[in-house]
């Protein structure tokens, strides 16, 4: 039950519909719940409509409570998503860099976005991807939202976009 008083809004009574209980029996999934809520604070602000933003969070809480997929990976989707929705979509139709559509062989993070052969050789920030990881990009933030985790891919792949992620947060957020 929420009201508005004469500046802010309180909550006078709540009922949970979700504990999502196999989080507070395991420590690791404890840690990437942390993780993803302090992102989402991090990046929402009071009386701005966030529901994107909020139904990406409880699915991923969903996920990390309700099943055993590899919780570094639901993490870095849950990023890369995320930084969509806050408006650092990533280039990923041509190169970030030349804007040509030519063949894309890494992820640039000055650029934003996938880089082809040429433009990469001059890019200190480019990293190499391969094409499993540039179709997960091209897959997370094209996707409808309920299928977001309905993929999966190679460990090497998860790695690669593990550190995509992690790179592509910390310097959109300043982190
Ligand atoms: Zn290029």
């Amino acid at each position: 039950m929420i009201y508005k008083g004469s500046n802010t809004y309180s909550i006078n009574s709540c009922e949970t519909i979700e504990v999502f209980y196999n989080i507070r029996t395991d420590i690791e999934k404890l840690n990437a719940a942390s993780e993803m809520t302090k992102l989402t604070y991090d990046v929402t602000t009071e009386n701005q409509n966030s529901y994107k933003i909020l139904q990406l969070y409880l699915n991923t809480l969903y996920i990390i409570s309700e099943t055993d997929k590899d919780l570094e990976f639901v993490i870095s989707i849950f990023k890369m998503r995320l930084m969509m929705l806050i408006g650092y979509k990533p280039i990923v139709e041509k190169c970030s860099c030349c804007k040509q559509p030519k063949k894309l062989v890494s992820f640039s993070m000055k650029h934003s976005g996938l880089e082809c052969e040429e433009c990469k050789l001059s890019d200190t920030s480019s990293i190499d991807i391969s094409p499993t990881t540039l179709d997960a990009i091209k897959y997370i933030i094209g996707c409808d939202a309920k299928k977001l985790y309905s993929f999966d891919i190679s460990k090497e792949s998860k790695k690669e976009l593990e550190i995509i992620a992690k790179l592509y947060t910390k310097e959109k957020l300043e982190i």
